[in-house]
């Protein structure tokens, strides 16, 4: 595709890929051959608790190995999974791929950790989803209790009666759900009362203002107040997109339980999380 406007039929897609808009027709086409061909793959991001300091779980987030492409990330594809239904067979790739990643790191003796499974709406909306879930959870061999489904505030907005009963569900196979993004959508405050959370995810708008140590800025006060709300609806709190001492110091003052980001870890490959789940050789000797 020729930026200039001059044909170029040869070749599809254009050498910096970055500026350039990807044929969202041919990325169709392509992506439902990416599960079958297996172009899919899992990374997973470290998330810390700040009393320990250790790496107590890991969140799996796809991403695409296109073979003209190269590594695409989930901004780049998810929705065209979700307007073509290819999310659901995808999704629970996604599941049963981080279930048996999370079952492997335990069989090679490392210590038990929690794995997060982003969940699309269009996941949720489906009428025999607790079935499928408790298939997965079953044919996987998981601990049920080591599965973490995140939920997005915007995909509650549909209906909200029938989530509440989904998720009471969800819940009852054993799995903890989470509610991801928080804050960025509508109504949050009512849905957080009203659907059984386990875990809130602190969305990235609220921790990048939080640069200073500033006790009274406005962005400490309202996120140190999500943070309470939660803790006082029994929930955890995990930040999200942490990426200076800074944030973590802030973090740490308004009394948030874990966190994700940059500052501590990219999302990286099994073998990456295997690594740092190996205790140190000081502790082996212990
Ligand atoms: P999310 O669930 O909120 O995931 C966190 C995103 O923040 C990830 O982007 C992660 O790489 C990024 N991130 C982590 N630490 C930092 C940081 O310190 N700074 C910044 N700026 N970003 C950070 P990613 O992997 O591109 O995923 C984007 C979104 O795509 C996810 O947001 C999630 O909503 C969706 N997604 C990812 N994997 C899946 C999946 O398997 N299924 C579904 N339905 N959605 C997925
Ligand atoms: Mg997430
Ligand atoms: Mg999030
Ligand atoms: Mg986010």
């Amino acid at each position: 595709r020729s930026k200039a406007g001059t044909p170029n039929t040869s070749c599809l897609y254009s050498a910096t890929m970055d500026e350039v808009e990807i044929e969202p027709l041919t990325l169709k086409t392509e992506l439902r051959h990416a599960l079958p061909r297996g172009e899919l793959l899992l990374q997973y991001q470290p998330q810390v608790d700040l009393r320990t300091e250790q790496v107590i779980g890991v969140e799996a987030l796809v991403r695409w190995n296109h073979p003209a492409l190269g590594i695409l990330a989930p901004g780049k594809f998810i929705t065209i999974a979700e307007e073509t239904g290819l999310i659901i067979p995808i999704g629970e790739w996604v599941l049963t791929t981080a279930c048996l990643q999370n079952k492997a790191w335990q069989a090679a003796g490392l210590r038990p950790i929690k794995t997060a499974v982003n969940f699309s709406a269009k996941q949720l909306e489906l009428t025999d989803i607790v079935d499928r879930v408790q298939g997965i959870l079953t044919k996987t061999g998981v601990e049920p209790s080591t599965v973490e489904l995140e939920i997005t505030e915007a995909s509650l907005i549909s209906n909200i009666g029938r989530c509440k009963t989904v998720m009471k569900e969800l819940r009852a196979l054993g799995v903890k759900l989470s509610i991801d993004d928080f804050g960025t959508g509508y109504s949050s405050l009512s849905y957080l009362s009203e659907l059984p959370f386990d875990i809130l995810k602190l969305d990235a708008a609220f921790v990048r203002p939080l640069q200073q140590a500033g006790s009274s800025l406005p962005c400490f006060v309202v996120a140190h107040a999500i943070v309470d709300l939660a803790h006082a609806l029994n929930m955890t709190v995990v930040a999200e997109a942490v990426e200076t001492q800074e944030q973590l110091a802030c973090l740490r003052r308004m009394d948030c339980d874990q966190m994700q980001g940059y500052l501590y870890s990219r999302p990286v490959g099994p073998d990456e999380i295997a690594r740092l789940l190996r205790p140190m050789v000081s502790e082996r000797f212990a």
